[in-house]
């Protein structure tokens, strides 16, 4: 029902609740209060000077108007109240005079100028404040309308436009956790006569919020189940293993669970559609990597997208290898290969000559054509916009979906946005592994730093250096790329190689460095966080990271990950001069679900990723930082009510279905 139904609410409200992004009844009764304020009356005689303070009396003397020189107006009258009389002044508010008669009951909230008595108030309310303290509502809103204004408009809305108030907790849910009505709930949020009783109606919306989200959700996965969009195919157990057999190691136990529930997904008539998570250096790529041989074996086309041109490469190289003995043909396609060279992979990939292609972003553009596509695999998928991602997806009949994302999330962030995706996590490391040792150090450590980058190089093994800044810039003190080749060549030029890479620098510059390094000719490499994601460099035991204060602990997290990627024993020393406390996180645990589930605390999700994907999280009353309990409740709810059949002609079930078949 639209708000204009809402008594009260005129041409002009409207326009401004419309900023404001109410345009229904329900949007405004669930515009909730982002803040509460306690009213509790000041007793005058215990404050300091200049205290504010908050009174409650009635007006004892006609009010007298003074005005200043533009436009600045003043209204002094005097107050009873339970601390004895006080003299009020208002500025800016000439208006009130007429309504403050004597014996009128008013709320003064201001500051206390003891020696004069007098209260300064910076608001005036009519009404007193009762023996108990009161709670009252405060709403964001926008230049034109009062909180006054608003909380008349939503209170007018849950006493008189009943009908147009959606509740959608069934009643079995409702009976179960004994929660009140909806109206009873709304208008304890607005008007909350104690924090007992808005903590009891917050859980309640809270939970309704969730279960619509999670019903939401549950619905979209049965009903993608239900589909027979995707390939059927008729791919055996034994197929794989020979292949697996030639592999260089044995699989973990968790890749050989994410090959399996791969496997049963590709030969399922409906479309695959998971995400592998598992921390850097898990193994996931070998997981992608047997996806892709499925594909092959039942004759179709595959392509893999990585975020940056690097890891296209790093990828391209490390598969290839691996499928020498397959027979499977596979190209690389990046915005930097040549034009001839292009037209080619175009034409084979159209004809079918090619079985895998592996690239960047240049795999979606729309020249891009493919005989049969069967399988696409984005790797850390975060990167990639939601366009590109679709775009990608849409090039085949129904190609089945491979996501692979080393940026281990909190559980709750998972749900909201791989919330529709099948999910596989590998958290077994492969055997042999020593955990990163992390230690935080100060600028002025820096002898002892360099004592033991000598350390590493002394037993052959490489280092990365990151900086946050590629060169000087004006107004910032912090580390630059450029700055640390001259630092690193005073301390060790001598005797070793030093380069730099970063994201500035021609791919073929970059590419050939990362190689240099990659065989062992550069023994320092310093850079930018382009060295984020995945390379795979084993011989690198030591990751030095400047201006860690300057990093998410997501992305630290990250970094750190392109060490320990061997059986020797790997370093990592976080350099910050501030925000130690945070860091501290990163010496405790190497554990990436963890640090991320310290982020989202500390920085919320925004953080989590270098791009923000807005528009996530959606709700207006739940916080997944702290409601983890109330969704996970929410989640088992909503699946039981959506799988029993008994309830099919329920109305919250058909409102529901209703309102995510008009939305997708
Ligand atoms: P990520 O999950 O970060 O993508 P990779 O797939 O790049 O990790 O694997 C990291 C390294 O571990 C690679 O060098 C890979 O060859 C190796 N590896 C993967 N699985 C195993 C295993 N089961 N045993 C030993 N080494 C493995
Ligand atoms: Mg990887």
């Amino acid at each position: 029902m639209d708000v204009k139904n809402v008594k009260g609410i005129g041409p002009k409200s409207l326009t401004l609740l419309k900023k404001l992004g109410i345009e229904t009844v329900n949007d405004l009764v669930t515009h909730y209060p982002f803040r509460y304020e306690l009213l509790q009356r000041t007793p005058l005689n215990e404050v300091g000077e200049e205290d504010k303070v908050i009174i409650d009396g009635k007006v004892e003397s006609i009010p007298i108007l003074l005005r200043f020189k533009a436009n600045l107006t003043k209204l002094n009258f005097r107050l009873v109240t339970q601390s004895g009389v006080v003299g009020v002044s208002i500025f800016n508010r000439a208006f009130l005079k007429s309504s403050l008669t004597i014996g009128e009951n008013v709320i003064v909230i201001g500051k206390f100028d003891k020696k004069k008595n007098v209260i300064t108030a910076s608001e005036l309310k009519f009404g007193s404040l009762g023996d108990s303290a009161k709670v009252e509502a405060i709403y964001h809103l926008t230049s034109g309308l009062t909180n006054k204004q608003m909380s008349t408009y939503i209170n007018t809305a849950i006493m008189m436009n009943k009908e147009a108030i959606i509740d959608n907790i069934p009643t079995p849910y409702q009976e179960k956790y004994k929660f009140s009505n909806k109206r009873t709930a709304l208008n304890i949020a607005h008007n909350p006569p104690n924090l007992e009783k808005l903590k009891e109606a917050s859980i309640r919306l809270k939970y309704e919020e969730l279960f619509e989200f999670m019903f939401k959700i549950n619905y979209l996965k049965e009903e993608k189940k239900k589909k027979e969009n995707g390939i059927h195919r008729d791919v055996k157990r034994e197929q794989l293993e020979e292949f697996i057999q030639t592999l260089p190691f044995e699989l973990t136990s968790d890749q050989i669970k994410a090959t399996d529930e791969i496997l049963k997904d590709m030969n399922a008539k409906s479309k695959m559609n998971r995400l592998i998570q598992g921390d850097v250096g898990s193994g996931k790529t070998i997981v992608s990597i047997l996806a892709i041989y499925i594909n092959y074996l039942s004759g179709h086309q595959s392509a893999l997208m990585a975020p940056t041109e690097i890891l296209a490469i790093q990828h391209y190289n490390n598969i290839k290898e691996l499928l020498t003995q397959t027979g499977i043909q596979v190209e690389l396609l990046t915005g930097s290969t040549k034009k001839s060279d292009k037209e080619l992979i175009y034409h084979e990939l159209e004809n079918g000559t090619l079985d895998l292609v592996i690239g960047t972003h240049a795999l979606i553009q729309e020249d891009v054509k493919y005989k049969n596509l069967g399988l696409v695999i984005t790797d850390e998928q975060h990167r990639f916009g939601v366009n590109q991602r679709a775009n990608l997806k849409n090039k085949g009949v129904s190609p089945d979906v491979l996501y692979m994302s080393a940026t281990p999330i909190p559980r709750t962030y998972a749900l909201t946005i791989y919330g529709d995706m099948d999910v596989s996590i590998i958290k077994e490391m492969p055997k042999g592994r020593l955990p990163v040792k992390t230690t935080v150090k100060k600028e002025e450590e820096m002898k002892e730093i360099l004592e033991s980058m000598h350390e590493e190089l002394k037993n052959h093994h490489q280092i990365y250096v990151i900086a946050p800044l590629i060169e000087e810039t004006e107004n910032s003190d912090l580390t630059n790329v450029l700055e640390l080749k001259d630092k690193m060549n005073l301390a060790f030029g001598s005797k070793y190689k030093i380069d730099i890479v970063h994201g500035k620098m021609a791919t073929g510059a970059k590419e050939l460095i990362m190689n240099e390094f990659k065989q062992g000719s550069i023994n320092i490499l310093i850079s930018t966080t382009v060295v984020e994601v995945g390379v795979d460099v084993a011989n690198a035991s030591m990751i030095v990271i400047f201006n860690a204060e300057r990093f998410g602990l997501s992305t630290l997290h990250q970094l750190r990950g392109r060490v320990g990627r061997s059986q020797i024993q790997s370093y990592c020393i976080l350099i910050s001069n501030s925000d130690a406390k945070r860091l501290e996180v990163m010496e405790k645990t190497n554990d990436g679900f963890e640090i991320s589930e310290e982020d989202f605390k500390l920085r919320g999700h925004g953080d989590l990723f270098g791009t923000k994907q807005s528009g996530d999280m959606t709700f207006k009353m739940a916080d997944l930082r702290q409601d983890y309990k109330i969704l996970m409740q929410a989640k088992k709810d909503s699946l039981d009510y959506l799988l029993d059949d008994s309830n099919q002609k329920e109305s919250v079930k058909l409102r529901l279905i209703e309102s995510i078949e008009q939305e997708s």
